[in-house]
């Protein structure tokens, strides 16, 4: 007898389906899948630049994007002193320090792990020489 039968059903990739069943184990969804849930969600695409920030944790680069829009990076986590600028003495023992040459984010001090992978990718977003808010 085989009762294996019901552990892992096939992930439907490239569907928002599959992005569920991406989200509900825990990693991280596959391009089709993000794409599917982005088309589903009907949602302006970002400009370009999306494949490098291969996110984690169930976050898709639309969250991080709007996020940068819409909220200061302290926003993104709760922890006292998380998204300082390090020009402040270190928060907590456990932080690091984020700084990316030719961002327009300055270092700033972090909890280690995925606040840390945020930090990274808001400053590797700001270095990016992007034109889409209208330029002169
Ligand atoms: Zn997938
Ligand atoms: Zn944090």
């Amino acid at each position: 007898m085989s009762s294996r039968a019901r552990a892992q059903e096939p992930i439907e990739h490239g569907t928002v389906r599959g992005w569920r069943q991406h989200n509900r184990r825990h990693e991280p969804a596959c391009l089709p899948c993000i794409e599917a849930k982005r088309t589903d969600n009907n949602a302006p695409r970002p400009p370009a630049s999306t494949s490098k920030l291969g996110w984690n944790e169930g976050r898709t680069t639309r969250e991080i994007t709007l996020s940068t829009q819409n909220s200061p990076v302290v926003a993104l986590c709760t922890v006292d002193g998380c998204g300082t600028e390090a020009t402040k003495p270190r928060p907590a023992p456990h932080m690091v320090t984020v700084s990316v040459r030719g961002s327009s984010e300055p270092p700033r001090w972090y909890c280690p792990g995925r606040c840390r992978a945020i930090g990274k990718a808001l400053a590797d977003i700001r270095a990016i020489p992007t034109t889409r808010e209208g330029t002169a």
